[in-house]
C-alpha cells in the first residue's frame, strides 16, 4: 500500500480530506483509501499492483463491468470527433429515443450531468407544476447534495427535519418534511395536516443509501394514491434502481407510475450523466417550453450520450439480469446459511444483483432506525479483512454492493468463502 499511501498524503494537502467525494476517504471503515489505476470486467488494480474483485462498481454505474469494450469503443469513436459543442447533437436525440422506448411511462426526458442535478430539477419541476412548496422525503434515502435534500429526521416532533450539513438554512429545511421509510401511517397523518401544501413526495423505491432496504410495495402504492388524491407529485428517485433490475425503470417492475422519475449512474455507463423524465404535461413546464428554468453547458454532450446508448443497448440485447441476480443470491445464501447455523448477529440481504452485509441481529430491516442498530466497528474490520483478501467492498456499512455482468460465479463464491473465514476469526476473538 506504499504508493497509495503516498498519493493520499499528497492529496490531503491540496484536496479537502484528500478526496473529491467524502465516502472515498474510508473514514467510516477507518482505513486509508487505495488508488485505482485500472479496471477490466470485475477486477480493479491499485497503484501498488494489487488486484481486487470489485463489488463497488463506482457505486452503481458499471453494470457491465469495467471498461466494457462496446462502451469504450463508443466513447473513443465519439471523442475523436469532438467532446462537446454546447449545441444540439444527433446522439442526444438517439439517447432520448432509446431511453423513452425502454421507460414507456415517460413521454420526455432531459439529460443533465449527475443524479444530484436530476433530483434538483425534479423538485423544481414539481413545485412549478403544482404551485406548492412542501417536500416529503424519507430518513435514510439519499437524493444527492442539493441544500433542500440535505436534511434528516430530527428527534421529537414527527415532521421535524434537521439539516445534515452546515450551510443549509433554516428556511430551506422548513420546507422539507422527513419521515420514516416504509411507514405509511405517518405519511397519511402528514398529508392530513398539510393537505394542500405538499408539492412532492420523493422516495428511493428500493433504498440503497442505508444499505439495501426495499420499499414495501404497499407503502409505495399508498404514496401513489395519497399524492394523486392531493394533487402532489410522486417522484421516484431511480438514480440507483433505474436499469439495475431490468432494462428499464424499477417502477415498471412493480406497476406503479410515478409522476416524475430521476435517473443517473447506469444510464451514463460511467460518464457523468443524470436524467429527469415524466409525462408530457409535466415535462412541458421546463424551459424553453415552460417557465421552470433548467440548463447545462455540458448536458447531453455526445460522449455521455454515446456511453449511455452503448450501455442501454447492451442491457436490452443481452439481458444480464438473471445472471447478476443469481450471483448475488449465491453470495447471500452462503453467508446467511453460515450466520444462521452459528447464530451470528449478521445477515446478507440481496435483491437482483445488489446486496449489503448487515452487522446486526435485527432483521428484516425496514427503515433507518433499524439500520442504525448495525455494528459499524465490525463492519470496518470486515471491510479491511476483505480488502486484504482481494475483495473491494463499498467502504461503508450504509451502502450497497454491486455485481456486474462481468462477475463470475466462482469469484462470488470465493468472496463468500472469505466472508465465512472472517466470521471464524471474529468468533474466536
Ligand atoms: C447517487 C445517488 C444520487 C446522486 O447522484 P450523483 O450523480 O452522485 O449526484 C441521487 N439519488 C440516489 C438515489 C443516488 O443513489
Amino acid at each position: 500500500m506504499k504508493l497509495s499511501h503516498e498519493l493520499f498524503s499528497r492529496a490531503k494537502k491540496i484536496i479537502p480530506g484528500g478526496v473529491n467525494s467524502p465516502v472515498r476517504a474510508f473514514s467510516s471503515v477507518k482505513g486509508d483509501p487505495i488508488y485505482i489505476t485500472g479496471g477490466k470486467g470485475s477486477k480493479i488494480t491499485d497503484v501498488d499492483g494489487n488486484k481486487y474483485i470489485d463489488f463497488c462498481g463506482s457505486w452503481g454505474p458499471l453494470v457491465l463491468g469495467h471498461a466494457d469494450p462496446e462502451v469504450v469503443q463508443a466513447v473513443c469513436k465519439t471523442a475523436a470527433r469532438g467532446l462537446t459543442f454546447g449545441a444540439c447533437c444527433p446522439l442526444e436525440v438517439e439517447f432520448a429515443e432509446l431511453f423513452c422506448d425502454l421507460v414507456p411511462h415517460v413521454d420526455m426526458v432531459r439529460m443533465v450531468n449527475s443524479g444530484t442535478e436530476a433530483v434538483m430539477t425534479a423538485i423544481r419541476l414539481a413545485r412549478g407544476f403544482t404551485g406548492k412548496n412542501l417536500i416529503i422525503k424519507f430518513d435514510g434515502c439519499y437524493h444527492g447534495h442539493s441544500d433542500q435534500l440535505l436534511v434528516s429526521a430530527g428527534s421529537g416532533l414527527l415532521t421535524n427535519s434537521i439539516a445534515s450539513s452546515k450551510g443549509v438554512t433554516d428556511a430551506t429545511i422548513s420546507e422539507v418534511l422527513t419521515l420514516p421509510y416504509n411507514d405509511i401511517e405517518k405519511v397519511t397523518r402528514v398529508f392530513k395536516k398539510y393537505k394542500n401544501k405538499i408539492a412532492a413526495v420523493i422516495v428511493e423505491p428500493v433504498a440503497g443509501n442505508m444499505g439495501l432496504v426495499p420499499g414495501d410495495r404497499e407503502f409505495l402504492a399508498s404514496l401513489r394514491s395519497l399524492t394523486r388524491e392531493s394533487g402532489s407529485c410522486l417522484i421516484f428517485d431511480e438514480v440507483i434502481t433505474g436499469f439495475r433490475f431490468h432494462a428499464g425503470a424499477y417502477s415498471q417492475l412493480i406497476g406503479i407510475n410515478p409522476d416524475i422519475s430521476t435517473f443517473g449512474k447506469i444510464i451514463g455507463g460511467g460518464m457523468p450523466v443524470g436524467a429527469v423524465a415524466a409525462g408530457r404535461e409535466i415535462m412541458q413546464q421546463l424551459a424553453p417550453l415552460g417557465d421552470v428554468y433548467q440548463a447545462g453547458t455540458l448536458s447531453g454532450n455526445p460522449i455521455a450520450a454515446a456511453a449511455g446508448i452503448a450501455t442501454l443497448n447492451t442491457l436490452r440485447n443481452s439481458n444480464p439480469y438473471p445472471h447478476m441476480e443469481w450471483l448475488a443470491t449465491v453470495f447471500a445464501e452462503k453467508v446467511n446459511a453460515y450466520a444462521e447455523e452459528d447464530n451470528l448477529p449478521v445477515h446478507c440481504r440481496s435483491y437482483g444483483g445488489v446486496f449489503t452485509v448487515f452487522f446486526t441481529a435485527r432483521k428484516p430491516l425496514h427503515n433507518m432506525d433499524d439500520v442504525k442498530t448495525c455494528d459499524t466497528g465490525k463492519f470496518a474490520a470486515f471491510h479491511a479483512y476483505m480488502l486484504e483478501r482481494g475483495y473491494y467492498f463499498s467502504p461503508s456499512q450504509f451502502e450497497l454492493n454491486f455485481v456486474s455482468m462481468a462477475h463470475t460465479e466462482s469469484e462470488v463464491a470465493a468472496a463468500a468463502e472469505a466472508v465465512l473465514e472472517f466470521f471464524d476469526i471474529v468468533r474466536s476473538e
